[in-house]
């Protein structure tokens, strides 16, 4: 540990374990009779309600309210910045940031993302790969000279840029404790980015650590996508004091967006039964839409491309364009 980092860690990271090749993506699937399992049929929110049949009682056993589509950006710029934020991994984070991200943008918004994870899974499920990538948002963060334009990269999605990442963002966390105002340092970065997007979001790292702190310390808002399982309950106290102590000492204005269930089968009792739970616990900050369980969303990190061009009618891409649209309600942009 004489270096200040781990034992066997570089600071640069290039000893860091090469990461495979991105395979050959398959060829996008053209629609077969049972391709798309129902499961991942989404829950309409489109249409308006019939006063004469009644509420009709969503998936997280509220009744569906009418979410109109959005209309155009009515003020370019003024981003507002909303983090993905769950220290469990496996949740949904990045396949969150990349779907949303791309329905927001065929919304029209201008939209960035910034992959804050050092595994670097937002970028390589945009197809890009690590070792190609020149600059990232570690050099961003760590070196003076390196503006926000030298590092964003177009996505691939129209209307979508990212800030990519790879291993050398784990240094940065490292590094970064013996900086001046260390917990500010990324929204420092993106300060110039804000009149130039309409939304920015940030795909956290499994952890509460000082990355994650600082996404959150950017941020407007902080979206959970929470696993449909009983465990993934486990640890969101901790993740909601950590929510609070940022808001107490750093950032005033973060708000809870809102707690998007991820991976939900609604086949069986026990997804219903966390559902219920979440919503016991959080309340109407629980999104209507949830994000069903389909094999669609591996095929299309794969494919490097969000669901919604790589299986644009697919179930799972409706349901991020739903939740765009009650992100983009709840929060007014
Ligand atoms: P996190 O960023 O929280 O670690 P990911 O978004 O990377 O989670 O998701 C973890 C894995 O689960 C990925 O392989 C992803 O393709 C898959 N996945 C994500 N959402 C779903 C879903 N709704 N249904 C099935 N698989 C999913
Ligand atoms: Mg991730």
């Amino acid at each position: 540990m004489s270096d200040g980092g781990f034992p066997g860690f570089t600071m640069g990271g290039s000893t860091a374990p090469d990461m495979p090749p991105l395979g050959k993506p398959p060829a996008p699937p053209h629609a077969k009779a049972g391709d798309d399992h129902p499961v991942s049929d989404p829950i309409p929110l489109t249409t308006r309600p019939d006063p004469l049949a009644g509420p009709v009682i969503g998936p997280t056993g509220r009744p569906m309210p009418f979410i109109p589509e959005p209309g155009p950006v009515s003020e370019r710029g003024g981003a507002r910045v909303i983090s993905m934020c769950n220290q469990k991994g496996g949740v949904g984070k990045t396949t969150t940031t990349i779907n949303l991200g791309a329905a927001l943008a065929e919304y029209g918004r201008k939209v960035l993302l910034v992959d804050f994870d050092p595994q670097g899974s937002l970028s390589v499920g945009l197809g890009l790969n690590p070792h190609e990538i020149d600059l990232t948002i570690y050099n961003l963060l760590m070196e003076r000279d390196v503006t926000i334009d030298d590092v964003i990269v177009p996505s691939g999605v129209l209307g979508m840029d990212l800030l990519p990442s790879n291993i050398d963002l784990a240094a940065a966390e490292v590094q970064l404790v013996h900086e001046v105002a260390r917990e500010q340092t990324l929204q420092r970065v993106l300060a110039p980015a804000l009149e130039r997007y309409d939304v920015i979001l940030i795909d956290c790292q499994p952890s509460l650590g000082l990355l994650t702190v600082n996404a959150l310390t950017a941020s407007d808002g902080v979206l959970v996508p929470l696993e449909c399982e009983y465990f993934a309950l486990r640890g969101v106290a901790l993740l909601k004091t950590t929510i609070d102590k940022v808001r107490e000492r750093l950032n005033p204005k973060l708000e809870i967006d809102g707690v998007l269930g991820t991976m939900f089968d609604g086949r069986t009792l026990h997804s219903r039964e966390v559902m219920d739970r979440l919503v016991q616990a959080w309340g109407d900050k629980v999104f209507h839409t949830v994000i069903r369980r389909t094999v669609k969303f591996s095929d299309s990190t794969v494919a490097g491309e969000p669901i919604t061009t790589y299986a644009s009618t697919s179930g799972g891409a409706e349901s991020y364009r739903q939740l765009a649209r009650e992100v983009l309600e709840r929060c007014g942009e």
